[in-house]
């Protein structure tokens, strides 16, 4: 087991891995930029090294000096978080040429999952099913006629290197498509500089529906389930639940194993997550993310089991923690993303905090690295916190999601939560009757901006 953990990341997550880390018994090291030298991970970290100015390419996503804060320190092994570095073939690549472990699954495996037309691929040949689209990339808009008359309007043009819910574009009918298909490869060049698009079906009203896999890179892998993130604002999820409200125990198993046995074909190491749509009792592969996500702590509650913790000892050289056989699933988990944030517009708005109490009690989680009189920087993502609540049934995490929420106190800035107060109110979100564009849809009509 390794004796000391460097976390190249910030926020919330950078807290949960000092966490496992100290559970475990490993001394933690904290990386930040200048504008961080105040952040909780720094204060909470063991050691901290700062390793550049506010900006992230030249801090966190900064390779030779994280190799070099893991020379400096003595650090073994480099825990990236999600976002930033964490999805780096070339960062995953470099650590291990350096003799350093990423905490995390291969090099190749990152390159494969991270070019989409290859993931598709993939996934595809390992027996998961896919959403009905061009094979591979589409490279002229004559093509793109081709495909979508093939496979019927409306149709989604996306990015073969896009994340984040950036670089996709929607035609309805063969009107939109030259525009579209234009639009979306010159976007894709800008943000990701790869006009590589591809072709899917669109669906209407599916759910995303994701799984969580974890293997041992040797052969054996589990699954733990799956969760609903279908409220999404700009296919950006900002709340997540686990089980899936429609997803059966034999759904919920085929799918499971389906997606175990794969990434265990591939000797897949430590957590990731294969992403579906899923409609009209059928699930399409989308993606694969190949690190933990921001809203494993749904899972974490309902199996009751600490997924960095085994992302941490399979990268040592152990073996996972539980087989499939012991995972069982323990009443019902909600997350929602609170982030600094004004409605109704969703402008980021960076700055003070001058009061923060965070809600507690029974089933109820904060994983937050905001304090009172903090200052939070303009130069990161805008998630402050996610609450978690976990109950014995759906209905009990949601009066429980309600009854932290009024506990939950920010004061100085704007966040997301009179959100999740409105949300709450809803029919819809009460029985668990969403898709992936209910959100967007009911934004429109109560939630628009004045
Ligand atoms: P990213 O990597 O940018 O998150 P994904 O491929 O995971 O992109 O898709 C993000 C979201 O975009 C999905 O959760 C869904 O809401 C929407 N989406 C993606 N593909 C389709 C599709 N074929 N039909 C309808 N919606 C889609």
């Amino acid at each position: 087991m390794f004796d000391k953990i460097l976390i190249a990341n910030r926020g919330e997550i950078a807290l949960r891995v000092i966490r496992a880390c100290r559970e475990m018994g490993i001394a933690s090291v904290a990386v930040h930029s200048t504008a961080d030298s105040d952040a909780m991970h720094v204060r909470m970290a063991d050691e901290s090294i700062c390793i550049g100015p506010a900006s992230s390419t030249d801090s966190y996503l900064n390779k030779a000096a994280i190799i070099s804060a893991c020379e400096i320190t003595g650090a073994q092994a480099v825990h990236p978080g999600y976002g930033f570095l964490s999805e780096n073939e070339a960062f995953a690549q470099a650590l291990q040429d350096h003799g350093l472990t990423f905490i995390g699954p291969s090099a190749e495996h990152i390159r494969i999952m991270g070019d989409k037309i290859t993931a598709k691929e993939t996934a595809k040949a390992l027996g998961i099913p896919v959403v009905p689209g061009s094979e591979g990339g589409v490279a002229s808009y004559e093509d793109a006629i081709g495909v979508a008359e093939a496979i019927g309007f409306p149709i989604i043009i996306k990015a073969t290197a896009g994340g984040g819910g950036r670089g996709m574009k929607v035609a309805k009918n063969q009107a939109e498509l030259e525009i579209a298909f234009r639009t979306a490869r010159s976007e894709a060049k800008n943000a990701f500089g790869n006009d590589e698009v591809y072709i899917e079906k669109y669906l209407q009203t599916p759910r995303h529906i994701e799984i969580q896999v974890f293997g041992d890179g040797k052969g054996n892998a589990v699954h733990l389930g799956e969760r609903d993130c279908s409220l999404q604002r700009r296919h950006q999820k900002v709340f997540e639940e686990a089980p899936g409200p429609a997803i059966s125990p034999e759904l919920r198993a085929k799918i499971g194993k389906i997606c175990a046995d794969a990434v265990a074909k591939i000797n897949y190491i430590g957590a990731g997550t294969v992403e579906f749509l899923y409609e009209n009792g059928e699930f399409f592969f989308i993606e694969m993310n190949t690190r933990l996500q921001v809203e494993h702590p749904v899972t974490e509650a309902i199996f009751g089991v600490d997924l960095v913790r085994e992302q941490i000892r399979v990268a040592a050289g152990m073996g996972m923690s539980f087989t499939q056989d012991e995972l069982e699933i323990n009443g019902h988990a909600i997350e929602v993303r609170i982030n600094a944030e004004k409605l109704p517009n969703f402008l980021p708005c960076p700055g003070k905090v001058r009061t923060f109490h965070a809600p507690g009690g029974l089933g109820v989680r904060m994983d937050s690295a905001i304090y009172g009189g903090y200052s939070i920087p303009p130069y990161y993502d805008s998630l402050i916190g996610k609450l978690i609540v976990h109950g014995r049934d759906r209905p009990e995490a949601l009066a429980r999601l309600k009854r932290a929420l009024g506990e939950l106190i920010i004061d100085g800035i704007d966040t997301t939560v009179p959100l999740f107060h409105a949300l709450l109110a809803e029919p819809d979100v009460q029985s668990g009757d969403y898709n992936i564009h209910w959100l967007e849809k009911w934004l429109e009509t109560q939630f628009a901006p004045k």
